[in-house]
């Protein structure tokens, strides 16, 4: 049959925390052509470890791919025109595995984890005044629980069998994006061992300002640098993919940085907000590093090649976002699918006065408060299901709300409307409340897979591939839909100083 002629196509796999998939788009017009998606089990072990199996992750990439290029074939579309595939990925999951076997060692300890808040306790004694932004300037970061490094120091300090191939030199570390890529391009029979500059710059092992591991927070936390990948930039070729599409050189970035790229933020004071299993709202700061004073972190935006410039952004992680929903579904039962909690939310309109604070890993930005543990409060007789959900879709625009606030302090210059993208904004619910909370319009790009969008555009840029030149005048301009503020600025601030009151009452709850 007539094969059709679409000239070059750019993969991406999008390895999130929830979920996997492959996407494949066509260069020229940046459309999705095809797509496959596979929910990945998270393991919650003991309270407050959350891991994944990486054998499983690896796995759900390649029926991603296989999926793909079946339904590729089946509208004609010749898989061999795929030229680059980009990586984007859950960033700070820790995975340490054996380059002799190809196995891990151990599960994935996912970013969420809080199994390492002793861990954090112990490393901040160590610190002049416990100080937890001690190592703000060099990485960016607070020590938190959230970071690569801190697990890495679980992981070398209650596993014989990594502390054994540690001491044989069997032993790497990488986060998912170097886990994949080592193990698509040969694994044991000669892979590369390899991360990019976006992930390296969430390991606290990373200084952001000389792109190279810094042996005194190696020393620090005690990590033998010679387990750890080699730096790259996010747009270059690292190696061969050998088991699928055998042409395929592979790239990476971590996944806020490539929503950012797949937003088009490519210009000073432009932000997104991503919302997944958590929400990250980055705003690019150009080439310098711009440090907060109200909690956000300093990370590496993304550096488009070797000889290109590298570029920052002001962050603001919120850890449970998706994730709350996900709770509804598994741990109360109230909803069957993610998606019925919007015809919930909707039904009543309002939480009626319930406020729910899902502190379920403590609290990140802007507040960095380990030791939070989740709340609902202001329940009455009247309360039921409905208004929890409605809650919990709320919590998600407060703590958007907490920090915009925290960027537009840093900032200067208040954002006037919000971007936003990730599985969550399928929630026209969420979008309105959203609006309504922030009292800016909140804009949504029509194709919202930005994330794959943005890994694919960095594939298909680098140096040696070079059929997309990242220019966004070269991209087709996606259209948005728009949700304007349509409640008063005054009962979106009351509503917000309650919200703030059922914060503290979540905090330090474990003392
Ligand atoms: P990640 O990149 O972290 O894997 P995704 O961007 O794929 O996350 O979004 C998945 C998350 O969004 C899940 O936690 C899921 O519960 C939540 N989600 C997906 N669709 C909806 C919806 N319609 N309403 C509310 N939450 C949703």
């Amino acid at each position: 049959s007539d094969r059709m002629v679409l000239g070059p196509l750019v993969g991406s796999i999008d390895q999130g925390t929830s979920s996997t998939r492959f996407l494949v788009f066509n260069a020229k017009t940046a459309e999705l052509l095809s797509h496959h998606q596979v929910e990945i089990q998270q393991k919650f072990p003991k309270e407050g470890w959350v891991e994944q199996d990486p054998k499983a992750i690896l796995n759900s990439v390649y029926e991603c791919v296989e999926k793909t290029c079946e339904k590729l074939q089946q509208l004609n579309i010749d898989i061999t025109n795929i030229k680059a595939i980009g990586v984007s990925n859950q960033r700070e999951t820790t995975v340490v595995w054996d380059k002799t076997t190809g196995e891990p060692l151990y599960n994935a300890i996912v970013w969420l984890d809080l199994r390492t808040q002793s861990t954090v306790e112990r490393l901040l004694k160590r610190i002049p005044g416990k100080n937890k932004a001690f190592f703000k300037f060099r990485t960016g970061l607070p020590l938190s629980t959230y970071f690569s490094a801190v697990k890495l120091r679980w992981l070398l300090d209650n596993v014989e069998e990594i502390r054994q191939a540690v001491d044989d030199g069997r032993a790497m570390f990488g986060t998912i994006d170097s886990w994949l890529i080592w193990s698509l391009t040969g694994g044991k029979n000669g892979g590369v061992h390899c991360t990019d500059v976006t992930n390296a710059s969430r390991t606290m092992l990373f200084n952001i300002h000389s792109l190279e591991w810094d042996p005194e927070l190696c020393q620090f936390f005690d990590i033998p640098m010679e387990i750890l990948p080699k730096v790259r930039s996010s747009s270059e070729i690292y190696g061969l993919m050998v088991c699928f599409l055998k042409i395929c050189p592979s790239l990476c970035l971590g996944d806020q940085s490539a929503a950012l790229v797949g937003q088009m933020c490519f210009q000073d004071g432009q932000a997104k907000n991503t919302y997944g299993t958590g929400c990250f709202l980055l705003c690019n700061t150009g080439q310098k590093s711009v440090f907060s004073e109200h909690g956000l972190l300093t990370t590496i935006a993304y550096k488009l090649g070797r000889d290109k410039p590298v570029c920052y952004a002001l962050e603001g992680s919120v850890a449970i976002a998706g994730a709350v929903v996900r709770w509804l579904r598994d741990n109360l039962g109230i909803v069957k699918t993610s998606q019925e909690v919007e015809k919930l939310a909707a039904e009543v309109g309002t939480s009626y006065g319930c406020y729910f604070v899902p502190a379920f890993s403590g609290l990140y930005a802007p507040y960095w408060e380990p030791s939070a543990r989740g709340i609902i409060c202001g329940l009455t007789q009247f309360t039921n299901k409905n208004h929890i959900a409605f809650a919990a879709l709320e919590a998600v625009c407060f703590q958007t709300r907490e920090i915009l606030d925290a960027m537009n302090k840093d900032c200067g210059i208040p954002l006037n409307q919000l971007q936003v993208d990730g599985g969550m904004t399928n929630n026209k619910v969420l979008m309105q409340l959203q609006s309504d909370i922030l009292c800016i319009p909140v804009v949504k790009p029509s194709m919202p897979e930005t994330t794959a969008l943005g890994a694919a555009m960095a594939a298909g840029a680098a140096e040696g591939v070079g059929i997309w030149s990242l220019n966004p005048g070269d991209l087709t301009a996606v259209t948005c839909e728009r949700f304007e503020p349509q409640i008063n600025p005054e009962e979106s601030e009351s509503r917000y100083a309650r919200w703030k009151k059922a914060v503290m009452k979540s905090m330090d709850w474990e003392t």
